[in-house]
């Protein structure tokens, strides 16, 4: 065990948030994955944003539509001409056309992920407000604060189209109350300027977390082997409440049958008081060589310490955590 009891004093009970939704068994992102992981009582509902056309925030995970819904077959001409379908080129109210399925290799039409949904219906994007509208509406009939978890995507991407995206989700979640520390929400964000400005240029006292990738990803002009440093995460801690890393930067599987192998990275983010909420946790696609979804949960929150976990299994990050159904007769 490790530096896990003061983070727990430091950061209270560890949160579950329900990644795109409960996205391993309803397509990400769709109203109906955001109600389900509601009912098996995630603490928070993740919401990526990015802008459309006539500067709606929708809740997408891709810049492009291909992966995820039928926008080839439906508006074959719209198409760039590096083959890709991009959200920020149509209204929303032809993105609302589009039928959302779960996600697709596209070279060879395979299912991402084989074993979760599989049927075609009428799910569709919806809009931000949308979507805070439905947690709004679920927290108000059963009496929960079942929280959001908002991220702004790539917003250098949005800046080169004109468009500024922070803002814009910002001006959403003060909409709906979402306003500073105090409410039930998070910003989160790969681009380290972005955050920043997030609570120095424009004022947001939200709380925060810097998420972290890998400088091969080009996620952004973030150097995350830089951030990762004790000095790194000191000054992360300078505008964020926490950071979000990929789960290997805390602990891999060197082997299949070989014990986890730690970093220093969420005991380091602890000493420079910053929360640790790791991304993502998939009960069909566990981290290389891990044991099974018990170890996975144990290292990361027992051993570890980390202070959430994005899911796209809310329910078994629940279950781990000895969390009851939040409504008892
Ligand atoms: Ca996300």
């Amino acid at each position: 065990m490790s530096a896990s009891p003061s983070a727990a004093r430091a950061f209270g009970p560890p949160i579950v948030i329900a990644h795109r939704g409960a996205s391993g068994y309803l397509p990400e992102h769709t109203l109906v994955a955001k109600a389900y992981a509601h009912a098996l009582g995630t603490d928070f509902l993740e919401q990526d944003v990015v802008l459309t056309r006539d500067d709606v925030p929708v809740v997408f995970h891709d810049l492009v539509l291909e992966e995820v819904t039928d926008v080839e077959q439906r508006f074959a001409r719209r198409r760039r001409d590096n083959g890709h379908w991009y959200v920020i080129d149509f209204d929303y109210a032809e993105l609302a056309t589009l039928e959302v399925r779960e996600r697709v290799e596209i070279a060879s039409g395979a299912a991402a992920y084989p074993g979760r949904f599989q049927e075609r219906l009428p799910l569709r994007i919806q809009s931000l407000a949308e979507e805070l509208a439905l947690v709004r509406g679920l927290n108000a009939a059963t009496g929960r604060r079942t929280g959001v978890y908002t991220e702004v995507k790539s917003p250098a991407f949005h800046r080169a189209a004109g468009k500024d995206l922070s803002p814009a989700v910002i001006a959403t979640l003060a909409e709906f109350g979402y306003r500073g520390r105090d409410d039930a929400a998070w910003l989160q964000c790969f681009d380290a300027a972005e955050c920043a400005r997030i609570r120095v240029e424009l004022g947001s006292t939200l709380k925060l977390v810097q998420l972290v990738g890998e400088n091969d990803w080009r996620e952004a002009a973030t150097d995350y082997d830089d951030l990762r440093t004790v000095a790194g995460l000191k000054r992360v801690a300078a505008y964020a409440d926490g950071i979000g890393p990929w789960i290997p930067q805390i602990v891999r599987w060197p082997r299949a049958g070989a014990p986890p192998e730690f970093t220093t990275l969420v005991a380091d983010a602890h000493a420079a008081g910053l929360a640790v909420h790791p991304y993502t946790f998939r009960a069909d696609q566990l981290p290389e060589h891990a044991p099974g979804a018990a170890a996975v949960h144990e290292a990361l929150f027992a051993t570890a310490g980390v202070d959430g976990l994005f899911t796209d299994f809310c329910d078994v990050t629940l279950a781990y955590l000895g969390r009851r159904p939040w409504r008892t007769p």
